[in-house]
C-alpha cells in the first residue's frame, strides 16, 4: 500500500490523501485550498494527479476544505463513487453550490483586472452546474456500516463529532495476504459539544492519519461560552442595542440558535426578535432538521421528552432568505439579535449588518469563531478603531466580544486522549491538517505518549506501507 499526501500538509486547507492498494486508487477527501485568490486558483484548478485514474473517493465531512474540490475532480474525469454519510451528502448539496458561486465571483473579480491588462480571461474552477452534476456520484452510508469500496478494501464511518454527518474513516485492507487497518480522523470534534455525539473511540489500527488543527492548544470549556452569550445579549438588548453574531452557516449558526432556544425557554434572555440572515444557513438548518440520527442524547431528549419538535426554530426566531427582508433589518431599531454569515466577515450579508451597527456604542458584535489573519473579523478582534466595509470607512464604537469556547475541533489534550488507547499498536502515524507549529507539537505529544513512528508529511510525500 502507498499513501501520497497532496493537501493539508503543514497547513489546514485542501485535504487530499491518495491511497494506492491492490491496483486501485482511493482518494481520501478532495478539499479546496483556501488562500490568496490567485494562488488558490492555480492550485485548485490543477489537480496534482490524473482524476481519471482515481477509482473511488471517501469523504469524512462536508466542510469545503475537505469537499470543496469535488466538482472539479468530476469535471476533470473522475467517474467513481463518492462515499460519505447521509448528512454529509445533503450538506454537500447545499455547500458545493454555494462554493461554486463564490468561485465564480472570484474569477469575475480576477477577470476584471485581466481584461484591463489585455490578458486572457480565466474560467471558474467549477460552476454551479458542475457542483450539481457531481452530486450524482455520491453514495451515502450510515455510521458503523462496513461497505466494500475497492478490491480488498472495506470502509466504515465512525462518528467524528465535529459537524453534522462528520466521520472518522476506518479502512480494513487486505493486500497480498496481509492485513492493514488504516484510521483517518478527518476532523475530530470535541466531547460535550451541543447537538452532536462525542467522537467515537479509536478502533485498533496499524496506520493513523490524524488532524492537528489545534495540536498545540487547549480550549476553554464550552459551558462558559453559553453564559457569556447570555450575558452579552442581556446587557446589550436591555440598553436597546443590537447584537450581531458573524457565524459560519454550517454548525456554528445551529449551535447558537439551539443555545438561544434554550435560553429563551428558560427566560434567561430578554424577549427580543432574533434573526438568522443567510440563505446558506437557511438551507443548512433544513439539512440539520432532516438528520436526527446524528443528534446526541440531550438533543433527542429535548425533542422527544421535552416536546420541542424543532430545536432550530421558536417563536422569536426568524430565518431570512430574500434580499429585501435582509435590507429591512438595517433600518430596524434595536433591541435585536442578528446571526449572519460569513463567519470571518469577509463576504456575505454580515458586512451590511456590521456597517450599520459598528458605529454605535449601544450595539455589540460577538465573535464566536477563529478569525484568519487579514480578515475583517480578525481586525475587529484586534481592536481596530476604524475598519473598511464595502468601500466605506466605519468607526468601531460598538463593543466587540470574543468567545472562543465554540470550537468544533479537538484540542491537543482531546487528540492525545483519543489516540492514546491505540498508540501501542500503531506502526505509522501521519500528522496532517495543521500549521507547522501545531502539527509538530502534536507529533511531539504523540511521541511523548509512546508512539513509535510519527511523521509530519510535506506536500507530495509518498510512503510505502507493508
Ligand atoms: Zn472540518
Amino acid at each position: 500500500m502507498k499513501i501520497q499526501f497532496w493537501g493539508a500538509t503543514q497547513t489546514v486547507t485542501g485535504s487530499q490523501h491518495l491511497i494506492s492498494v491492490n491496483g486501485s486508487r482511493i482518494l481520501l477527501e478532495c478539499g479546496l485550498f483556501q488562500g490568496r485568490r490567485r494562488e488558490s486558483y492555480e492550485r485548485n484548478r490543477n489537480l496534482p494527479f490524473d482524476a481519471t485514474t482515481v477509482d473511488a473517493l471517501i469523504l469524512s465531512h462536508a466542510h469545503i476544505d475537505h469537499s470543496g474540490n469535488i466538482p472539479n475532480l468530476v469535471r476533470s474525469g473522475f467517474r467513481g463513487p463518492i462515499y460519505c454519510t447521509f448528512a454529509t451528502r445533503d450538506l454537500c448539496a447545499a455547500m458545493l453550490r454555494d462554493s461554486a458561486h463564490i468561485l465564480e465571483e472570484n474569477v469575475a473579480y480576477l477577470n476584471k483586472k485581466r481584461a484591463r491588462r489585455g490578458e486572457p480571461l480565466l474560467e471558474p474552477i467549477y460552476t454551479r452546474a458542475d457542483a450539481i452534476a457531481s452530486l450524482k456520484q455520491f453514495v451515502s452510508v450510515g455510521y458503523n456500516r462496513p461497505i466494500p469500496v475497492a478490491p480488498g478494501v472495506t470502509c466504515t464511518f465512525l462518528d467524528a463529532g465535529h459537524i453534522l454527518g462528520s466521520a472518522i474513516i476506518f479502512l480494513e485492507i487486505e493486500e497480498q495476504g496481509k492485513r492493514i487497518r488504516l484510521l483517518f480522523t478527518g476532523d475530530l470534534g470535541r466531547r460535550d459539544l451541543p447537538i452532536l455525539r462525542d467522537p467515537a473511540p479509536a478502533p485498533e489500527a496499524d496506520v493513523l492519519i490524524i488532524e492537528s488543527t489545534y495540536g498545540d492548544r487547549l480550549h476553554p470549556s464550552p459551558d462558559s461560552a453559553e453564559a457569556r452569550l447570555r450575558d452579552l445579549i442581556v446587557q446589550t438588548c436591555t440598553d436597546g442595542g443590537k447584537v450581531v453574531i458573524p457565524a459560519f452557516a454550517v454548525g456554528r449558526t445551529q449551535e447558537i440558535v439551539y443555545a438561544l432556544h434554550r435560553l429563551h425557554l428558560a427566560g434567561q434572555i430578554p424577549d427580543v426578535p432574533i434573526f438568522v440572515d443567510s440563505p446558506l444557513a437557511v438551507d443548512v438548518t433544513e439539512v440539520f432538521r432532516l438528520h436526527p440520527e446524528c443528534y446526541d442524547e440531550e438533543l433527542q431528549d429535548f425533542i422527544v421528552r421535552d416536546r420541542h419538535p424543532d430545536p432550530f426554530g421558536f417563536d422569536r426566531l426568524r430565518y431570512i432568505r430574500n434580499v429585501e427582508d435582509s435590507k429591512a433589518l438595517n433600518d430596524l431599531e434595536g433591541p435585536a439579535v442578528i446571526i449572519s454569515a460569513s463567519g470571518m466577515c469577509e463576504h456575505g450579508r454580515v458586512l451590511h449588518h456590521l456597517k450599520h451597527t459598528l458605529w454605535s456604542p449601544r450595539n455589540a458584535v460577538l465573535i464566536v469563531s477563529w478569525q484568519a489573519p487579514n480578515t475583517l473579523g480578525r481586525r475587529l478582534v484586534e481592536g481596530h478603531k476604524k475598519v473598511r466595509i464595502l468601500g466605506e470607512e466605519v468607526p468601531v464604537r460598538a463593543r466587540v466580544e470574543v468567545i472562543n469556547g465554540y470550537s468544533a475541533h479537538a484540542d491537543q489534550a482531546d487528540l492525545l486522549a483519543w489516540a492514546r488507547p491505540i498508540l501501542h499498536r500503531l506502526r505509522r502515524i501521519f500528522v496532517v491538517h495543521g500549521d507547522p507549529k501545531p502539527a509538530s507539537a502534536l507529533a511531539g505529544g504523540l511521541e511523548g505518549a509512546g508512539a513509535k513512528w510519527v511523521a509530519v508529511p510535506s506536500e507530495g510525500d509518498t510512503f510505502e506501507i507493508d
